[in-house]
């Protein structure tokens, strides 16, 4: 057995921000290994809630519209994500979710190509990216292709026929990330523009849009960013694309001057253009405040502690002797995001078991157990209890329960 360096407490009291774990309303005896699905409930996302519900809508009712900036937040909560994804203001707003935001964006970039007519990916990018793509083509007609292309090669297969190259930056199955500026630089030398889906990178780790020259970007907000369930998604598009951009879903509060309530659509020229219809005010302004857990604190720093607690994580489990029972479905720390995905053919039934233990973990079909290091509120000591429960599952062989084999809904 390998003795520790550091324990679990010395390496949580070393942690220069272990303060922030405060500001989270967490569950007793919970180990949350959950945040890149499901970010947890920020406190001052609770009260904000009580405060739009009761005071903004429940008193002060239309004239919040104004009086409490409503009109003004899809522009003000995006520039709060945008100071999380190195985008200079006005270039993100918050709207919809990633899927709409996808058709706008993809509906629009394919617009600045007149011609060309292929959209390219990677076969296991996120199902709703491909099936946008795939309803988009079935719109447009058959001219227009979607083209896999390989996520450890893609220099090899850009093409000057390609007209968006939409990638999402970490595979949601084996965290795999890659690399944005480098990647962005070689498909504009064909002469395509770019797509991001940073569902997995916002929050987690810092992302430079403008530093990389990326056209287009999207993301969700529930899962590092800890909006809660379903709240609305963002949307970047590079200030030097905002003129001739041009999306379809033309709805009112896109137009370029929506209470003149005039009959012919004028887009905004401006990044306000990809709002369609009224934003989802509740929801957007408890996304607001529980952003405010990223103030003071770089994304640097958050990433630098998700490595520490991965490499924990790994460290544990060698001395505990479970690695071996599954086969490691990662990349290298350098090359993947906040997550590690380990393979067992058991995979199901050993998260359930986990969760039986209060390890919220989650897993991905067919034999993938997912594990996200958030690193907001994560803590080394419950790396510790989780190793330690994850160990007793496999040696005690717990996942063979009938119990933990029962499929539900959501996995
Ligand atoms: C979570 C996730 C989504 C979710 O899309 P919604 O429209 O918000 O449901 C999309 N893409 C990726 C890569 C994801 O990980």
């Amino acid at each position: 057995m390998m003795n520790k360096v550091f324990s679990a407490e010395q390496l949580d009291s070393k942690d220069p921000i272990r303060h922030k774990r405060e500001l989270f309303s967490l569950p007793e005896n919970t180990v949350y290994l959950d945040g890149n699905s499901l970010g947890p409930l920020p406190k001052a996302a609770e009260l904000r809630a009580r405060e739009v519900v009761n005071e903004q809508w429940g008193r002060d009712l239309i004239t919040s519209w104004n009086k409490h900036e409503w009109i003004s937040l899809p522009s003000k909560v995006g520039d709060q994500i945008g100071a999380l994804v190195g985008a200079k203001s006005g270039q993100v707003i918050c709207c919809d979710s990633i899927s709409v935001n996808l058709f706008k964006v993809l509906s629009a970039a394919l617009k600045m190509q007149p011609h060309r007519k292929v959209i390219a990916t990677t076969k296991d990018n996120f199902p709703t990216d491909l099936y946008m793509v795939q309803g988009l083509i079935e719109l447009l007609g058959d001219d227009y292709r979607l083209e896999y292309i390989d996520e450890h090669n893609i220099e090899a297969s850009l093409n000057d026929e390609i007209a968006v190259l939409m990638l999402t930056q970490v595979n949601f199955r084996s965290g795999n990330k890659i690399n944005m500026k480098d990647v962005t630089a070689l498909a504009h030398k064909h002469g395509i523009l770019t797509l991001w889906d940073l569902a997995h990178s916002a929050g987690a780790f810092p992302v430079e849009l403008d530093d990389a020259h990326v056209d287009f970007a999207v993301g969700c907000t529930y899962k590092y960013l800890n909006g809660g369930p379903g709240s609305p998604a963002f949307i970047y598009v590079a200030e030097r694309h905002q003129q001739r951009y041009k999306q379809p879903l033309a709805g009112w509060m896109g137009h370029a001057a929506p209470f003149a309530f005039e009959p012919d659509y004028q887009p905004a020229q401006s990044i306000k253009q990809n709002l369609s219809g009224t934003p989802g005010v509740i929801g957007m302004s408890i996304l607001s405040a529980a952003l405010e857990a990223f103030d003071d604190v770089s994304l640097k720093a958050l990433d630098e502690k998700s490595k520490k607690l991965q490499t924990f994580f790994i460290c544990e489990a060698k001395r505990a002797g479970v690695w071996d029972a599954f086969d490691f479905a990662s990349p290298v720390i350098d090359n993947r995001g906040s997550q590690i995905a380990l393979k067992h053919k058991d995979a199901y039934a050993i998260c359930q078991a986990w969760i039986a233990q209060g390890v919220i973990a989650d897993f991905r079909a067919p034999d993938i157990l997912r594990i996200g290091f958030a690193p907001l509120y994560l803590r080394f000591v419950d790396i510790e209890y989780a190793v330690a429960q994850l160990s007793l599952i496999i040696e005690e062989r717990q996942y063979e329960d009938p119990a933990f084999k029962q499929k539900h809904h959501v996995t």
